[in-house]
């Protein structure tokens, strides 16, 4: 009886997910969340609810039957089943609730955003635990000479996760954007500040990189900047620090580990630059750390080359979930700086590249769109 209930309820699930993942997804571009979100009034708060209760079901639908679609056996990990889950309980919620129709109603909604928000912290972990589960499996595989799965697959494998975390930067911006409309602050809409100054934030995440790296080593590099550094321009701050903190660990990591830490650290260089056409805005991260050999580079953009071990992911969940990212990230060292950081650029249509000169050192190029009419890209 118990059981025939329960698989009457997932069949209707699952009848769920594949009506919702049948609709489109509707993409925004930054230059629209600027125009809708400034002189927030209760009015347009109300418009954005109803706009997240419209598409938000919508695109965890998408990932839900993106999820159970992955191959190789990573959907039937148990780390992959947890993560689909909550996309599933999270669209279920969303769908349970009424219209939006009042300042009251709104605010519920704006609640009930914030717990989902809160629910998904740790999807990032999760799913490299997921694929580590995987790589488990394979090794084990391996070892009764069944492998079963090719070079070709991993490279499948990278661009499936690679849409699914952009895909998730997108619903995750949304639902902050919402929340941060319901504070006003001068010259911030919602999370989006429109004198985003790149080098201000550079200095910042410099200050944060050079703590942890002296933690760490006892030492770290300067950092000198150049170029254009007083321009400003709408941005995500918050978007914008994760990527060149990540940048710049890297390299002071590179550094101090070329040069050793009793000797003169040279100093990393960054550059600012604000193109001529009102169009690219690009900041130079230059270092002296010894570069990356080129077989390596196809490497540094995988999410499926984790040095970490099981103990290593079994010992960063103690009684609570953690958090994807934040000062004590588990994520360190897992070789998501890099990947996670692309596609923050590219979310609103820039990208971030890493040139590299073996025995010398490494340059990423950090290009940001700065008209911000690049609709987001939805997988
Ligand atoms: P993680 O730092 O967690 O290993 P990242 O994605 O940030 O992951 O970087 C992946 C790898 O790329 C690093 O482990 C390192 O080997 C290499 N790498 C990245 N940036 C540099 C750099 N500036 N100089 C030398 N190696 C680098
Ligand atoms: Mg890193």
């Amino acid at each position: 009886m118990q059981n025939a209930r329960t698989a009457r309820k997932a069949a209707s699930t699952m009848h769920r997910v594949m009506e919702y993942a049948s609709k489109p997804q509707s993409g925004v571009t930054l230059q629209e969340l600027l125009e809708f979100g400034s002189d927030i009034t209760p009015a347009k708060l109300i418009h954005s609810a109803k706009f997240l209760h419209h598409e938000m079901p919508i695109r965890y639908a998408h990932r839900v039957k993106d999820l159970d679609t992955l191959p190789y056996g990573l959907c039937q990990m148990p780390s992959v089943q947890q993560v689909k889950q909550w996309y599933i309980h999270s669209m279920e919620e969303l769908l349970a609730f009424p219209k939006v129709q009042t300042a009251a109603d709104e605010r519920r909604f704006t609640s009930m955003i914030e717990s989902i928000k809160d629910r998904h912290n740790a999807t990032l972990f999760t799913m490299a635990r997921g694929v580590h589960e995987l790589k488990m499996a394979m090794v084990a595989a391996e070892r009764n000479g069944d492998l079963g799965i090719t070079m070709a697959d991993m490279i499948d494998l990278h661009s499936f996760l690679d849409g699914f975390y952009l895909s998730r930067i997108g619903i995750r911006m949304l639902m902050g954007q919402h929340i941060a409309l319901h504070e006003k602050e001068n010259g911030w809409v919602g999370s989006i500040c429109e004198a985003t100054s790149p080098a201000e934030v550079a200095l910042a995440a410099v200050d944060t990189a050079r703590h942890m790296c002296i933690r760490q080593y006892g030492d770290a590099p300067d950092v000198e900047l150049h170029g254009d550094t007083n321009f400003t321009m709408p941005y995500v701050p918050s978007h914008l620090h994760h990527m060149l903190f990540e940048v710049m660990k890297n390299s002071m990591r590179a550094v101090v580990e070329f040069h050793g830490v009793d000797n003169a650290l040279p100093a990393i260089k960054l550059i600012v630059a604000d193109g001529d056409h009102n169009e690219d805005v690009s900041l130079k991260i230059s270092d002296e750390g010894g570069g990356i050999p080129r077989s390596a580079l196809p490497r540094i953009w995988s999410y499926m080359y984790t040095t970490a071990n099981s103990q290593a992911f079994d010992s960063m969940i103690g009684d609570s979930m953690p958090m994807d990212f934040g000062g004590e990230s588990p994520l360190a060292g897992l070789g998501y700086g890099l990947p996670i950081s692309r596609l923050f650029a590219r979310y609103f249509g820039g990208d971030l590249q890493i040139i590299s000169m073996e025995g010398y050192g490494t340059d990423a190029y950090l290009h940001l769109r700065r008209v911000g009419d690049a609709s987001e890209p939805l997988p």
